[in-house]
């Protein structure tokens, strides 16, 4: 579904990301892990199409999408910079997509309720986001995330601005959410136990390169 080949980011010569490949099929969801400043970051950003590689190829259903804008690729998103809109409610913030990708007036309230359902949210569609915890505003941010339909869901530091146990609840929810719409998925993330909870496979990144591609059990069982 997705595959990465050969991407490159510099700045000031310094290469952020270092010749990395990868692919992660439909249904699947992948971990890039590693510490802060070792280019997970950039390389989603790269997949979103916000940055320009220097060299490699990001590819969508064997279409090369390099040169496309963000909105051109079938691409959802989950990133920290990227929050909900204040002025909109709920319902409106999960609408936004679906109105701007042409998908045609009268099948939006279904697809609007049918996504902040499955995040649990459906109760709060009128709310506006000041007046939900951070928690329910990141399930609405999902919700908006997946309400597109799209291919692949990128999604960087999730639940890094919930506290523990928030955090351990909604990701069991989001591993169940993310199997449910069969999406090829990639989260970032600085925390072990959260890529290994939340991921099928496990992309261990350091210093812009690619350690390891293991199932989670293999990462387990690594001396
Ligand atoms: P991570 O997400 O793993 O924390 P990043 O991808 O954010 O890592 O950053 C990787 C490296 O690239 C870091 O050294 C960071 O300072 C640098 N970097 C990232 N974005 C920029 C940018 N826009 N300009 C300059 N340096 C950047
Ligand atoms: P590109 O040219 O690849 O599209 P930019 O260089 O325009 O990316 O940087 C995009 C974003 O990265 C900006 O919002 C900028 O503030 C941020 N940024 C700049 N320097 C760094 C850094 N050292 N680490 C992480 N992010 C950075």
């Amino acid at each position: 579904m997705l595959r990465v080949d050969r991407l490159v980011k510099r700045y000031n010569k310094v290469a952020a990301v270092d010749n990395i490949s990868f692919e992660v099929v439909a249904g699947e969801t992948v971990a890039l892990l590693g510490p802060s400043g070792c280019g997970k970051t950039t390389t989603l950003r790269m997949i979103a199409g916000f940055a320009n590689p220097d060299a490699g190829i990001v590819s969508i259903a064997d279409q090369d999408v390099t040169p496309l804008r963000p909105y051109e690729r079938n691409i959802g998103i989950l990133f920290q910079d990227y929050a909900l809109f204040p002025h909109m409610t709920v319902r409106d913030n999960v609408a936004f997509g679906p109105q701007h990708r042409g998908v045609p007036k009268a099948e939006i309230p279904e697809r609007v309720d049918k996504y902040l359902d499955l995040v649990g949210m459906a109760a709060m569609a009128d709310r506006y986001p000041t007046t939900l915890s951070g928690g329910q505003q990141q399930r609405v941010a999902l919700a908006r995330a997946m309400a597109t339909e799209p291919g692949i869901i990128l999604l960087d530091e999730p639940l890094s601005a919930l506290d523990a146990k928030l955090r351990e609840r909604l990701r069991i929810e989001l591993k169940q959410i993310l199997k449910t719409v069969n999406a090829a998925a990639i989260v970032v993330t600085h925390d072990q136990d959260e890529a290994l909870s939340l991921a099928d496979r496990v992309l261990i990144m350091s210093e812009g390169r690619i350690l390891q591609n293991a199932s989670p059990s293999e990462v387990y069982h690594k001396p």
